[in-house]
């Protein structure tokens, strides 16, 4: 038996709760790892409180990333005693996730651990940090670098948010962070932005181009605060789009596209290439200052989830949950 994170969804409703599992329960696959530590990212969040359509199967473990160690492996690439991650490819969604003692996955969707990372740091990274990692590498792509601007950054208390003002300001990047917890702007001055805005001024409708300001931005919201950034980046400014923390709608004009060269880059970390994923976590070990990281992470054990991700989505999470799957 093993103790998980269980949802189901039947004439009783939609529910999550704590318990314990028999192993011959677990989906196919040909790795089974024994779990370290899980997390709880924005979507984990959708997932277990059932607010969006995240979970396509019932019962169904959610967690969409881990991080862990081999015990059994049927897959070539991977031995018992082999520490790994993972993050994505439906796992949390279509196939039972991370926030469980032991969990069974195809061995060609996990990572090697990073040796600079124990699992619990690679978590604290989790998918929100290898996201906001996979930003920050499409914003250099594109030839921003910090010579270029400022870098707007929005949900900056969030995960993703944390993260890249962390790595932004590390690699040297001008970072304004935009955020609706005023009491959280020194938490990220702290982590490196060298100013703080209100995203109230960015939540509703505004003008198809607005003064040029931004080299580069970060996004995580979506819906109007999208629309806004757009309208004001500088000529031939990038933005990054990962999330719809406002939401899906992007209610915008052509204008900064065709009058100003802008490019919107969509960032998807969870089909994303293998090389790519190597590339990014390759890139965290280098680029993410470790004491930031401590200072964005908390953490909670499995008990703790249904009610943590309540938090979550009432925006009352701040940086990264880390979760020990083992208390
Ligand atoms: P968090 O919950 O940690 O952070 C989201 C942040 O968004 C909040 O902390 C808050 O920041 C801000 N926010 C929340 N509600 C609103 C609102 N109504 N209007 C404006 N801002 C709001 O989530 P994550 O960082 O884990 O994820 C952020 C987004 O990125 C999510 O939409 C998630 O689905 C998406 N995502 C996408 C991935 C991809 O592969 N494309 C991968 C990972 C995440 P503050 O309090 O500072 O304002």
């Amino acid at each position: 038996m093993f103790k998980a994170i269980v949802i189901e969804k039947d004439e009783a409703g939609y529910r999550a709760d704590s318990r314990e599992i028999d192993e011959a329960q677990l989906p196919e696959g040909d790795v089974t790892v024994d779990v370290d530590y899980s997390t709880l990212n924005y979507k984990d969040g959708l997932a277990i409180t059932g607010k969006g359509p995240v979970v396509r199967k019932f019962p169904m473990v959610p967690g969409i990333d881990f991080a862990g160690t081999v015990r059994e492996s049927r897959n070539p690439d991977y031995k018992t005693g082999d520490q790994v991650i993972l993050n994505g490819w439906g796992v949390g969604e279509t196939h039972w996730g991370g926030l469980a003692q032991v969990t069974r996955v195809k061995g060609e969707w996990l990572v090697p651990l990073p040796e600079a990372f124990t699992p619990r740091r690679a978590m604290s990274i989790g998918t929100a940090g290898y996201t906001a990692m996979l930003c920050v590498i499409a914003l250099e792509r594109h030839g921003v670098s910090p010579d270029k601007g400022e870098i707007i950054v929005t949900g900056a208390a969030g995960g993703v948010g944390s993260t890249a003002v962390a790595l932004l300001s590390r690699l040297g990047y001008t970072v304004v962070a935009v955020s609706g917890r005023s009491e959280e702007a020194d938490y990220l001055r702290g982590l490196g932005a060298a100013e703080v805005l209100d995203r109230a001024a960015f939540s509703q409708a505004g003008k198809p181009l607005a003064r040029e300001r931004w080299a580069g931005a970060v996004d995580v919201v979506g819906s109007h605060t999208l629309a806004n950034l757009c309208a004001a980046m500088k000529y031939r400014g990038v933005v990054t789009a990962c999330g719809l923390a406002q939401g899906m709608d992007l209610p915008a004009s052509v204008a900064p596209f065709i009058l100003r060269g802008v490019s919107l880059i969509g960032i998807d970390s969870v089909m994303c290439p293998r090389p790519e994923r190597l590339e990014a976590w390759g890139r965290l070990v280098r680029d993410l200052d470790p004491a930031k990281l401590d200072a964005i992470t908390d953490e909670i054990g499995l008990t703790d989830v249904v009610a943590t991700a309540e938090r979550l989505m009432a925006g009352q999470v701040r940086g990264r949950m880390v979760v020990d799957v083992n208390r």
